[in-house]
């Protein structure tokens, strides 16, 4: 399966910063693996110019479930669409955490995703104490069979996974290759149990303090996709790296 390497700016970085970043990016061989980039939503039209032409693809972070209406402060899937933008991230631990995204909604945007003809990147993962309480398989279960609730195994066999321990998430601290591929296998097995071939084709990124010195023993083992990348994805240094890596698994 082709690797992908999936860059979550968050909330950071100027204009300037942002054109700097995706020149430099966009400026590299074709890495033999799918790039996405996802910036806020307010440099998402000059990021769009400026990877015309290139192999990067654009993300969103997050988007409103909604088609359109007053929904002050929120951006529908059809806007990010006009802007070239193919994916977006859905769930992502922070968006649960600190705005109380539950499961449902989750799941809500995720089929808002997959009804707008989008690819969804649903981000799941346990806590440090859910893990320590040897909770991450029940944990990671509910989210997916959440979003397995609300749309058809076929629809989300057009989405893909993130497996994201929020302990590993902008701590520096990675999960090892064989937990994080041990997670992945599980999450395989999981699906599995609702379409064997549609968890055989499942992508499943990991992410978690991904650089460009450990994404390649990450990305060499068998279940592991791709990554999704936070702080690293906002130097071009180690995310150029962190490419090379995927393009070479
Ligand atoms: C993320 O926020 O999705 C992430 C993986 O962040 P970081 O790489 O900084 O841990």
């Amino acid at each position: 399966m082709r690797s992908m390497v999936a860059g979550n700016w968050k909330m950071n970085g100027t204009r300037q910063d942002a054109t700097e970043l995706v020149t430099a990016i966009a400026a590299q061989e074709d890495f033999q693996c799918d790039v996405l980039i996802c910036p806020p939503f307010v440099f998402m039209q000059q990021v769009s110019s400026l990877i015309e032409n290139s192999h990067i693809k654009l993300g969103a972070q997050n988007v409103d479930w909604h088609i359109q209406g007053a929904f002050t402060g929120e951006i529908s899937v059809s806007m990010v669409r006009e802007f070239g933008c193919r994916y977006v991230l859905t769930g992502h631990s922070e968006r649960r955490t600190l705005f109380d995204e539950s499961d449902d909604v989750v799941a809500t945007k995720f089929k808002a995703v997959i009804d707008a003809g989008l690819t969804p990147i649903l981000c799941v993962g346990e806590t440090l104490s859910q893990r320590q309480a040897s909770e991450t398989h029940e944990v990671i279960n509910r989210q997916i069979s959440a979003v397995l609730d609300h749309v058809s195994s076929d629809e989300f066999s057009r989405g893909i996974i993130a497996y994201e321990p929020l302990w590993a998430i902008g701590t520096g601290k990675t999960a090892t290759p064989d937990l994080a591929a041990g997670v992945h296998a599980g999450i395989r097995q999981f699906v599995a149990e609702v379409d064997c071939e549609l968890a055989e084709n499942m992508r499943i990124l990991y992410g978690g303090s991904v650089n460009g010195s450990n994404a390649d023993e990450l990305m060499a083992m068998e279940d592991i996709n791709g990554v999704l990348v936070g702080g690293a994805s906002l130097k071009s240094k180690e995310f150029i790296a962190i490419c090379k890596a995927a393009g070479a698994n």
